[in-house]
């Protein structure tokens, strides 16, 4: 039977047989048992489902997983430790040394850093695009060796909205899969797989926990991507992994499959950036009421970003909520019910008076961190990005007296009424 999104939320993933939890357990186990090497045996080779080792899987996690993969309409995911943990493995999957990426280059701080940095010193390199480019720059952007493209639905901290069907037109015409970290709208507000997208990824960190309890991430595969019609391009998946018996992972487990078990039989196996399963228990009590959540972050969101608008201290706001904001067609077109509830703006006055302000704030608390219960600010000039001179910020569209604030689920009033003493006294 189809179940509408909030269905999801609360019921998706694990369902209880006679006399089993209603919850769902908390397998705090690092082992499981087996009564012979032969039952054991089959799970290492792929040949039967099982767990064995938490280092690659776990059931509340795999509950959890399943959850997510539900919201998003995939056909398989997987949980990581971090947001971090899920798009490099979600990039690793398919490139390696020698092979390419296209990527927005409106992206999350830590994730630039992975591509541009880390990335490429495993030989791994990318062409950075404006999410603005057009269809003939984004088409330029691709090589031979290109193995995927990545984008954010909405971007942390620049809050652009990416134009996903434009972004998916090209990644296919090029024989290759779309990317979507979509941590800030969440499958509530978008679902980028309806769009195009052919794997989501997540910092479950972010309103997914949505109380600031657990640091966690997941990717979701949608099961459209047609690994074996790019054989030439993916030998990961489409050629037999020695490590595993010969197993061709697209044959094996077919379109549907093959990229998370992939994921979880190498990346996982390797790196071992596994959720820890108390951790995906916590994720899950949130996922219960993302989408009573998410609405009320939007109009938080949303409230404070007209009252910022219409203020002398202002420069500009920055919330695609916002009829005159740039990104106002593109979030109407791709979520309709609103994004988030993250809204920056820059105060007249620059770092001394975005210092000032923010010190004068009671309900808004500084923190490197958005999208929890409680609302939040950060000045990016006086902390994440201290060491760049203000003609350095002003380059990268940051400038020194931008202010981020995340706005959490009290009662906007009150929100609002916190920021004008702030601007008066
Ligand atoms: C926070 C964040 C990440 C990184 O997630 P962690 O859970 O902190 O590792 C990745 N992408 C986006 C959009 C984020 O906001």
């Amino acid at each position: 039977m189809k179940q509408n999104i909030g269905t999801k939320c609360v019921q998706a993933g694990y369902t209880p047989k006679n006399g089993e939890p209603r919850q769902i357990p908390i397998v705090q186990s690092t082992t499981f048992k087996y009564d012979t090497s032969e039952d054991m045996g089959k799970l290492f080779d792929l040949e039967a489902s099982g767990y064995f080792y938490t280092r690659l899987q776990n059931p509340t996690n795999d509950y959890v997983a399943a959850k997510i993969a539900a919201l998003e309409g995939g056909t398989s995911g997987m949980l990581t430790s971090s947001g971090q943990a899920a798009n490099f493995f979600a990039l690793f999957n398919l490139a390696g040394c020698g092979d390419h990426i296209v990527s927005s280059a409106s992206i999350y701080g830590g994730t630039f850093n992975l591509i541009k940095v880390t990335m490429a010193k495993m030989g791994i390199e990318t062409t950075f695009v404006s999410p603005d480019c057009t269809e003939e720059e984004l088409n330029a952007a691709f090589r031979e060796n290109t193995k995927a493209v990545f984008g954010e639905t909405i971007a942390n901290p620049a809050l652009t909205v990416l134009d996903i069907e434009k972004f998916a037109r090209a990644a296919h015409a090029h024989g290759v899969p779309l990317i979507i970290d979509n941590t800030f709208p969440t499958p509530v507000n978008c679902r980028p797989i309806e769009w195009g997208a052919d794997i989501v990824t997540h910092s479950t960190t972010k309103y997914m926990d949505g109380h600031g309890g657990a640091v966690g991430g997941a990717i979701v595969d949608s099961g459209k991507f047609d690994w074996m019609a790019h054989a030439e391009k993916f030998p990961g998946l489409c050629t037999p992994d020695d490590s595993y018996h010969g197993i061709t992972y697209a044959e094996k487990f077919g379109n549907g499959g093959a990229f998370i078990t992939k994921c979880t039989a190498q990346l996982m196996r390797d790196f071992g950036s596994i959720q820890s399963p108390q951790n995906a228990f916590l994720l899950n009590l949130g996922l219960e009421s993302l989408h009573v959540r998410m609405p009320k972050h939007v109009e938080n969101g949303q409230a404070v970003a007209e009252f910022l608008q219409g203020r002398d201290e202002v420069n500009y706001v920055s919330y695609p909520g916002l009829p005159g904001d740039k990104y106002y067609a593109l979030a109407q077109k791709y979520m309709g019910n609103g994004g988030c509830g993250v809204v920056s703006f820059e105060i007249k006055g620059g770092r001394q008076a975005a210092e000032a302000f923010m010190k004068k704030l009671r309900l808004f608390a500084i923190e490197t961190h958005v999208a929890d219960a409680r609302s939040c600010c950060l000045n990016p000039a006086t902390s994440t990005h201290r060491q760049m001179t203000d003609e350095q910020l002003a380059e990268a569209g940051i400038p020194a007296g931008l202010i981020r604030i995340s706005c959490g689920l009290e009662d906007s009033a009150d929100l609002i009424a916190d920021l004008k003493q702030a601007f008066e006294n």
